[in-house]
């Protein structure tokens, strides 16, 4: 995670609301690595009883109350962003959270980059702040603007290969799965083939120009490569 990212994250408090406790656990524990302030609460009643925070993740399947319901009265007493998480399948739930004031949502499983991807969005909504630059090696990436630079030097992208990007250089390093990145930059119900994702691949490769960058993990997806730091172009 870059500089400003992280300042960011000091300042927010993630409160997880989920009865699984081993999920639990490692989310609280990834928050806490990311650098955002986290606590985890098991029941609907302590979500509702515990100190606002500035991010909710609230499991939608809880012992005691409904996770809608949950919600519901979280938004009425708070402003506090809300991303709800469900299991596959529960359509239905995460249409009535939505409605219920949820930010945002997300599906089990997913994985920490994809969950800080989307705490940062639904922050970035809340409160436009200042720009969000993603660096890694000579590849630059302003969230707010939805521009990238390689060596200084502008780049232009479609939509869908900004959403790529913004995937990969949210956890450098990290394999992101071909499911993981259609979810993210395509819409989080993409059913259609993955073979989509190799032809906007192939685009992104060519625009940044930069060997290595993008590496492919094969049979399990994709990560940004170590490169060379930016060199001066004659
Ligand atoms: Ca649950």
């Amino acid at each position: 995670m870059n500089a400003r990212a992280r300042d960011d994250a000091e300042e927010t408090r993630v409160l997880v609301v989920e009865d699984d406790r081993g999920i639990a656990e490692s989310l609280v524990r990834g928050l806490r690595q990311a650098g955002y302030g986290a606590e985890r609460v098991g029941t609907g009643r302590a979500a509702l009883s515990a100190p606002t925070p500035d991010v909710v993740l609230l499991d939608l399947g809880l012992p005691d109350l409904d996770g809608v319901e949950v919600c519901r009265r979280l938004r009425a007493r708070s402003d506090a962003a809300i991303i709800a998480v469900t299991a596959r399948g529960e359509e239905a739930d995460r249409v009535l959270a939505l409605d219920e004031g949820a930010d945002d949502y997300l599906v089990k499983p997913f994985g920490l980059a994809e969950l800080l991807a989307r705490i940062r969005a639904v922050l970035r909504r809340r409160r436009p702040a200042g720009p969000e630059i993603l660096r890694h090696g000579p590849l630059a990436l302003d969230l707010r603007t939805r521009q990238v630079s390689v060596n200084g030097h502008g780049v232009a992208l479609t939509p869908k290969e900004f959403g790529i990007l913004e995937c990969l250089v949210a956890d450098p390093g990290r394999v992101v799965s071909r499911q993981q990145i259609l979810e993210r930059a395509w819409d989080a119900h993409w059913y259609g083939p993955t073979k989509v994702l190799d032809v906007h691949l192939a685009a992104l490769r060519r625009k940044l120009g930069v060997p290595g960058l993008i590496e492919t993990v094969y049979g399990q997806g994709f990560r940004l490569g170590t490169v060379q730091e930016p060199r001066e172009r004659p």
